[in-house]
């Protein structure tokens, strides 16, 4: 059998590129946040997850282009042999303050934040159990685990409990879920997971990659619930609200240390680059002193939701920026994505196997830096483009 075959016989893209209805790696010409020019048309964005609009705040630009001038573009390495800056540190230790934690540590990506954590935690008599709808990087951490993998229900804690009651006796036991869940916007029931998981002797990691600088004070999901010091570790990412790249985990001092010592993607993998340390940085900084930034993105998300359930759309569960437009089908998904795009209104189509069979979406999310009138135009052309269609 020769290897390459798959590649020939995948001709699936191919063919939605040519009919034109291909939604992936659309190249972004300009941006400025909320508008973006795709092949020479002006788009309003709400397809980002630039959640406080820092990608264009005067500070975190400044400060990106201050620590290129100084350190220059890269660390060249990796943290654990040559390339940790003092910088990062002082950024961990902001972290870890800003967090309630003792200890923090950053990873080059969000991405490699949970396969290093994971990973290096779940060991070959453990088990690691995970919401149906977690993020792929978690998906991804427990498979390079030595441990088991199990799922339960999304956000159904009595499944979860079923689940950890099938765990063998003596085993270590992690659970992971996303805060606010990256596709569907709606939070995981943490009041009733943790006690869940104390009954069981079961670690709780929470990925806040959408909740850190939104809810919870800009804590995220654990302080919105009131219940930071029952969640045992907390990831986040610098791709989202902290408008740069890179992520972090906090939690107790010793296991910190431990995952820092045994996170192949730390260890094997250059560091994080200066201008993303000092724009997160910045960021961090901006989530303390300007609160009205999530408060104004939280308005525009309560608004857009009520009038998309108003004209009869379903948006599920959502309580933060990130607006499921759930369509089922995914022909007419696509269809409506394109309507969409065509009228000016950039989304992200969601389709399986993202998302369970029957149920893609368009994954919409917001920013504080979106104006009104912007958000009045999307609305009226949600209104328009999905009558015409016949969706609503
Ligand atoms: N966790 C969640 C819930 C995410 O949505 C993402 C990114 N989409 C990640 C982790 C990975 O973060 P990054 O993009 O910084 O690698």
């Amino acid at each position: 059998m020769d290897l390459f075959e798959k590649c020939f016989q995948f001709t699936e893209a191919k063919e939605a590129m040519e009919g034109g209805y291909y939604p992936y790696f659309l190249p972004l010409e300009d941006t400025e946040g909320t508008e973006v020019v795709i092949r020479g048309q002006r788009l309003i964005m709400i397809g980002s997850n630039n959640y406080l609009g820092l990608t264009t705040h005067p500070k975190v630009r400044q400060a990106a282009i201050d620590a290129i001038k100084h350190y220059g573009p890269s660390c060249t390495g990796s943290r654990f042999l040559n390339g940790n800056l003092q910088l990062i540190m002082e950024l961990e230790e902001k972290l870890a303050r800003f967090m309630g934690k003792e200890s923090a540590l950053v990873f080059s990506t969000g991405f490699q934040t949970n396969l290093g954590a994971i990973s290096s935690l779940v060991g070959r008599h453990d088990v690691v159990i995970t919401d149906k709808e977690d993020h792929a990087s978690i998906v991804d951490g427990c498979r390079l685990s030595y441990g088991t993998m199990k799922r339960y229900k999304h956000n159904d804690a009595a499944d979860l409990e079923r689940v950890l009651q099938s765990c063998p006796e003596n085993s270590g036991r992690l659970v992971v879920v996303d805060g606010v869940f990256s596709m569907g916007g709606d939070l995981a029931d943490l009041p009733a997971i943790i006690p869940i998981c104390k009954k069981y002797g079961a670690k709780l990691m929470v990925d806040d990659a959408h909740g850190v600088g939104i809810i919870g004070d800009a804590r995220g999901t654990a302080v919105h619930y009131g219940v930071n010091d029952q969640v045992d570790l907390i990831m986040g990412t610098f791709s989202k609200s902290f408008a740069s790249l890179g992520g972090f985990l906090v939690g107790d001092e010793p296991v910190i240390h431990y995952i820092q010592h045994l996170a192949r993607s730390l260890i094997f993998s250059a560091s994080i680059t200066p201008p993303n340390v000092a724009a997160a940085m910045a960021s961090l900084e901006i989530m303390e002193t300007e609160p009205e930034r999530r408060e104004r993105v939280l308005a525009i998300s309560e608004r857009m939701g009520y009038e998309y359930r108003r004209m009869g759309y379903n948006i599920g569960n959502t309580v933060t920026p990130i607006i499921p437009i759930i369509i089922g089908e995914r022909l007419s998904t696509v269809f409506l994505w394109q309507r969409l795009f065509q009228e000016g209104v950039y989304t992200n189509p969601v389709v399986e196997p993202a998302v369970p069979p029957g149920t893609c979406l368009l994954r919409t999310s917001y920013m504080a830096t979106h104006t009104d009138e912007q958000m009045d135009q999307v609305l009226e052309t949600f209104e328009r483009v999905g009558k015409e269609v016949g969706i609503i």
